[in-house]
């Protein structure tokens, strides 16, 4: 368990709790510097600040981006951003746009398959109907039986070349960074275990990413095996970019819970010193 936690989701975007929920959740496990990172949208962040207050947490504006890069979707979270800057908001707003035709999209591709009313299945499990995405959908084909779990129902209904898959023009990976920069915040390649790609790829993203400027990457993330920290952690080092922690939570499980992945490496250079935020004195940098 760790008191910090950079990447969270609420039911502003794809997540199962309120953002006062997630904070409350946060503070009773024990995090004390946590950053909500909606996708692509910011509009959680006023209500955190609030419950972060009454809970004592150190909230970390945050927001996950969501980026086009070749045939991959990379995602890139943001940190310690300013949530009224324009520039920012202009940006995730355009990215936003075209989510409801695309979820059409997706159910009609599903039709297509025998699944009915995909669509309205879904929307039920949005609370923010703009933000419907791939989540939603995974929730109902899990509820109507379509496969055992979340993980089984994106490998055979939600991913490139499945019935219910269908691209968005999301930001492109220069964008993201510029955006997230221009409001004053940190650029952290979210969970880099989780894409497709071989090594040679991977070590071309992180070139280019730490080229366009990108600040660090996400070492210690839910889904990391220990090779897999290692791996980031050196790939971190040998970039001079700072290492971020965070569970990806979006409700019970949906990846990991509050405060719970791989501790960093001693040699990584943590991004809370980036963001300049210590813990008080008494709190152990690593919990039990
Ligand atoms: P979207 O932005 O609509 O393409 O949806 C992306 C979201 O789908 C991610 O943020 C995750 O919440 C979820 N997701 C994608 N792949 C998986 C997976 N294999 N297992 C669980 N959730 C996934
Ligand atoms: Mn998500
Ligand atoms: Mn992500
Ligand atoms: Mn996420």
């Amino acid at each position: 368990m760790s008191p910090y936690d950079f990447h969270c989701h609420s039911t502003v975007s794809d997540g199962m709790l309120s953002p006062t929920a997630v904070v409350e959740r946060a503070a009773a496990r024990g995090v004390r510097v946590l950053a909500l990172t909606d996708h692509d949208e910011l509009g959680g962040l006023a209500e955190a600040a609030t419950a972060a207050r009454q809970c004592d947490i150190h909230l970390v504006n945050g927001v996950e981006i969501s980026v086009n890069w070749g045939k991959h979707t990379l995602h890139i979270v943001g940190l310690g951003i300013d949530p009224e800057h324009v520039v920012l908001r202009d940006g995730l707003q355009r990215i936003r746009s075209g989510r409801t035709e695309r979820a059409q999209l997706m159910a009609a591709g599903l039709a297509k398959v025998g699944i009915e009313g995909a669509f309205e299945g879904a929307m039920r499990f949005a609370d923010n109907p703009d933000m419907i995405g791939r989540a939603h959908f995974a929730r109902f084909l899990v509820e109507q039986g379509r496969a055992r779990n979340l993980q089984a129902v994106f490998k055979k209904y939600l991913t490139p070349g499945k019935p219910g898959y269908v691209p968005h023009q999301w930001a492109t990976l220069p964008e993201a960074i510029e955006w997230l920069h221009a409001a004053g915040g940190l650029a952290i390649l979210a969970h880099p275990g989780r894409y497709d790609m071989g090594k040679k790829t991977m070590n071309e993203l992180v070139e280019i990413f730490t080229r366009f400027g990108g600040d660090g990457i996400e070492v210690g993330t839910a889904n990391h095996t220990p090779d897999l920290v290692a791996r980031f952690a050196r790939l971190a080092e040998s970039f001079d970019l700072w290492a971020s922690v965070g569970s990806d939570f979006h409700g019970q499980g949906h990846y990991g819970d509050l405060g719970q992945f791989p501790p960093l490496p001693d040699y990584c250079k943590p991004v809370w010193q980036a963001l300049g935020v210590t813990l008080p004195a008494e709190v152990p940098a690593t919990l039990p």
